[in-house]
């Protein structure tokens, strides 16, 4: 009897030890200091943060509130092999994991993890040019702003995203919108090759010559953690940048967006060098009963934007105009989207986006997405944070790379719109019930405005409950070689929690 109970018991313990833990093991086996084992595969400079400690809360404060991953270990890798390494011991496991990076992915579909590694990629941060310097390496967990500068002062650029505490490879996975893709492409354009960690937990280098290539630039977060990048660099052409803003009133609504189809059509057409912006936004001191309108014009290489371009707008007559003149890093402050600016701060709110992109403004759409916008903000005070973006980059760069060639789906489309529908955390279901029928509503009106049947929505803005076609194109083609590639590199889906393909 004793023999038998010494062999059940050494069983057990061998399985607690070893084996993916089923929910009856867990009951039986004695705790595991899962941050010691995973601890000891990991280099020195590793960090594991574990629930109640500040670390651990810093680590797990998103830019929206609502739907987050829950974590039980916060790994922080210092080198590469530590996200394999991480990945390998997860597995064995069978712990979900995600890895994080500026953690403003907002989609739904993350709260999906639970009791899983969130890998905090924010020490791979490097940046080294090659030697001919027209290419970086850039690390898995950098962020815009420190790839920015370092180019900067290196005297070179390249396509990022306008945000300064976004990742590259957030944006860049999906395809990554950015002031200078009217010249070179997507951020992911840039892409020559990268160290990625598979869903086995290999570190392998891929690049143009692997299938998977095509389907980390534009559906990559669905493939594997990226723990560096090699993008092309550019010599700065212009250091000098300009932008003019002017605050609309709403019944300036019709005449402002007439303007921007006829003096700022998209659609290739677009100078290069000119980009433009706008949002509703509430300002009950300004205007207690309406929202307002933001409006900029930037323009590269001039510390002045040319008149010509901004004559139009001046004549609609605005309350308020403002510009200035100075160099690209300058760029994320004045369109507030620095580090120090609010949509950088993780201000314990929930943020909803429910995207469109469309080709064109269809003027009686946004008359009636601005009613909207301001009637329901006005009825739910709850959400009068929130605003409403239409973003105009330049698209040159976007539209010479062969649509078929990267798994980014929509490079026809010129305009990125987007309602951010806000409201503290905490407040109660029908709040956010209100918030999500509105963000839909919006898109809605949009949708139909631009007589399209298809909708395309930008997959890092996406709320969650878009369709694969939604985000990742419409053609069978896509759908089908996504599918396969999935198969091949994840079959048991390790990575589908950020839009997930299947
Ligand atoms: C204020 C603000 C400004 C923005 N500006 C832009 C912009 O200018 N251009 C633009 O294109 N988009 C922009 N976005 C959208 C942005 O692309 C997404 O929100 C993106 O998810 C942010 O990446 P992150 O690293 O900050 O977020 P995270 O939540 O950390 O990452 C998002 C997801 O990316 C994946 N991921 C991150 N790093 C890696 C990696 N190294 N390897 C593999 N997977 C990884 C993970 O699945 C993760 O869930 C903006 C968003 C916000 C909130």
């Amino acid at each position: 009897m004793e023999v038998i109970a010494a062999v059940a018991a050494g069983a057990i313990a061998s399985a607690c030890q070893n084996a993916v833990l089923s929910s009856w093991l867990v009951s039986i086996c004695p705790q595991r200091d899962y941050a010691k084992e995973l601890g000891e595969r990991l280099s020195r400079n590793a960090h594991i943060y574990t629930p109640g400690s500040d670390n651990f809360a810093a680590a797990t404060t998103r830019w929206s509130a609502a739907h987050a991953p829950e974590a039980k270990l916060v790994v922080i890798p210092s080198i590469e092999n530590d996200v394999a390494e991480t990945v390998k011991y997860a597995n064995e496991l069978g712990m979900p994991y995600l890895a994080v990076n500026g953690g403003h992915g907002a989609i739904k579909t993350v709260g999906k993890m639970k009791n899983g590694i969130q890998i905090w990629m924010h020490q791979l941060n490097g940046v080294e040019l090659s030697e001919d310097e027209t290419q970086a390496k850039i690390g898995g967990g950098a962020k815009t702003k420190a790839v920015t500068d370092a180019l900067w002062a290196a005297g070179k650029q390249t396509v990022t995203g306008l945000c300064e505490c976004t990742s590259i490879l957030g944006p860049g996975l999906g395809g990554g919108h950015g002031v200078l893709q009217g010249r070179y492409g997507l951020v992911s354009d840039q892409f020559v090759s990268m160290n990625i960690v598979l869903a086995d937990g290999s570190l392998r280098t891929i690049d143009e010559s692997s299938d998977l290539w095509w389907a980390m630039k534009g559906a990559g977060h669905n493939f594997g953690i990226v723990t560096s990048v090699t993008s092309k660099i550019y010599d700065i052409i212009h250091r000098d940048w300009a932008y003019e803003s002017f605050i609309f009133t709403g019944d300036k609504v019709e005449a402002l967006y007439e303007n921007i189809n006829s003096h700022l059509p998209n659609g290739g057409s677009l100078p290069v060098d000119i980009m433009h912006y706008s949002f509703f936004f509430n300002n009950p001191e300004v205007d207690p009963n309406n929202p307002l309108i933001m409006f900029f014009i930037i323009q590269e290489g001039n510390m002045i934007v040319d008149p010509t371009y901004t004559k139009p707008f001046h004549d609609l007559n605005p309350i308020a105009v403002d510009g200035e003149g100075g160099v690209f890093t300058d760029l994320a402050t004045w369109m507030g989207n620095a580090n120090t600016s609010p949509p950088c701060k993780k201000a314990g709110l929930v943020n909803y986006r429910f995207p469109i992109d469309v080709e064109s403004y269809n003027i009686p759409a946004q008359r009636q997405v601005y009613d909207l916008f301001a009637s329901a903000t006005k009825e739910t005070p709850a959400l009068n944070g929130s605003f409403f973006l239409f973003e105009g980059y330049s698209t040159q760069g976007v539209k010479a790379i062969p649509s078929e060639s990267t798994a980014y789906p929509f490079r026809g489309d010129n305009l990125l719109i987007s309602p951010v529908i806000n409201y503290a955390a905490g407040a109660d279901a029908e709040i956010d019930a209100k918030a999500v029928e509105l963000g839909e509503n919006l898109r809605r009106i949009l949708h139909e405005g631009s007589g399209r049947e298809e909708m395309h929505t930008y997959v890092n803005y996406a709320y969650g409950e878009e369709t694969k076609q939604n985000m990742y194109g419409y053609e069978q083609w896509r759908q089908d070689k996504l599918l396969e590639l999935k198969n091949k590199y994840d079959p048991e889906r390790k990575f589908s929690f950020y839009a997930p393909i299947v």
